[in-house]
């Protein structure tokens, strides 16, 4: 073995060990997962649903729990869908699968005007189709394969947009009101998927087949945020830790947090006030096991000017 080759078998062992100890975390912090579950995976052909099925099949070998998985992918019927793909792959993983073809590209195509995005009613009628499938195959729980990126670019599209604080849940009821969904990608970065998916050479369908147009929001969004991860180290893992650690009491949404009583009897809330103090920010360092940079706790470097 070359030590190219040994460097390269390194890394990617190193990646897989964290994509796994992030699935690993998400299901555990939120419960996603519990004995008896059958899981359905849902799967696209892009990268993110087959890295979903792959860990989810490791860690199924190794959990001390059991559960099933089945995955399901749905064929639109858009054209050239290369419907031999997913079969040939799943076959030869020797898991448990259905194909479901139902021919939205045509319902789709035929109600919305040439020209306009066609997002919305495909992913309506696709929610409707895959919430049907998990009830036909007695489904506990359906997986969806939305990763770190995906919560923090629908977290500034609704903040941008729709003037919510909100993003996508790692684990969540159906609109219909009958399944748990979960997310269990919900700690990974995009770019780790894409190197294992890279690595693995999973065999991947491309997603424009239906011939609509990207969301053009969502994408420069991603620009921005992938252009932060490069200029500012350390920026979009501070963000993405701040979902995960949120003050209402420092926020100003009145219906969740009580104000209204809040008198000087009430005691310092969640630390008081910073308003007549300098702000500070944690300085950064990269950490070793993981390339990225990581805030000690104790060691904060005061900002003098923020622009
Ligand atoms: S990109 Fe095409 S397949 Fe995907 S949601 Fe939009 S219309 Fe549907």
């Amino acid at each position: 073995m070359s030590v190219q080759t040994a460097k390269q078998v390194y890394n990617f062992n190193k990646l897989q060990k964290r994509l796994r100890r992030n699935v690993g975390q998400a299901i555990a912090d939120f419960n996603m997962i519990e004995a008896g579950d059958k899981v359905m995976v849902c799967l696209s052909g892009g990268k993110d649903s087959y890295a979903m099925l792959d860990i989810l099949l490791n860690l199924q070998a190794h959990a001390p729990i059991k559960f099933e998985l089945v995955a399901v992918n749905l064929d639109q019927k858009q054209p050239g869908f290369p419907e031999h793909v997913l079969p040939a792959y799943l076959n030869e993983l020797g898991v448990d699968y259905r194909i479901v073809e139902e021919d939205t590209y045509s319902i789709v195509t035929d109600k919305i005007p040439e020209g306009k995005t066609t997002c919305s009613l495909c992913s309506r009628l696709r929610r409707g189709i895959l919430y049907r499938t998990a009830s036909e195959l007695g489904a506990t729980k359906i997986a969806l394969g939305h990763h770190r990126d995906d919560i923090l670019e629908t977290l500034l599209l609704n903040m941008f947009h729709g003037g919510t604080l909100k993003s996508m849940p790692p684990k969540l009821v159906s609109d219909n009101g009958k399944h748990v969904v979960i997310r269990p990608l919900a700690y990974c970065k995009e770019k780790d998927l894409v190197r294992y998916a890279e690595a693995k050479a999973f065999p991947i369908i491309p997603c424009n087949l239906c011939g609509s147009q990207e969301n053009l929001q969502r994408k420069a969004i991603k620009t921005m945020l992938q252009d932060w991860d490069k200029r500012f180290p350390g920026r979009i893992e501070s963000m993405f830790r701040s979902l995960q650690n949120i003050v209402p009491s420092h926020l100003l949404d009145h219906q969740l947090f009580d104000f209204k009583t809040i008198d000087s009897h009430s005691g310092v809330i969640d630390g008081g006030d910073i308003a007549f103090d300098t702000p500070a920010l944690p300085s950064r360092f990269v950490d070793e096991e993981d390339d990225e940079p990581q805030i000690p706790s104790g060691e904060r470097l005061q900002v003098i000017e923020i622009k």
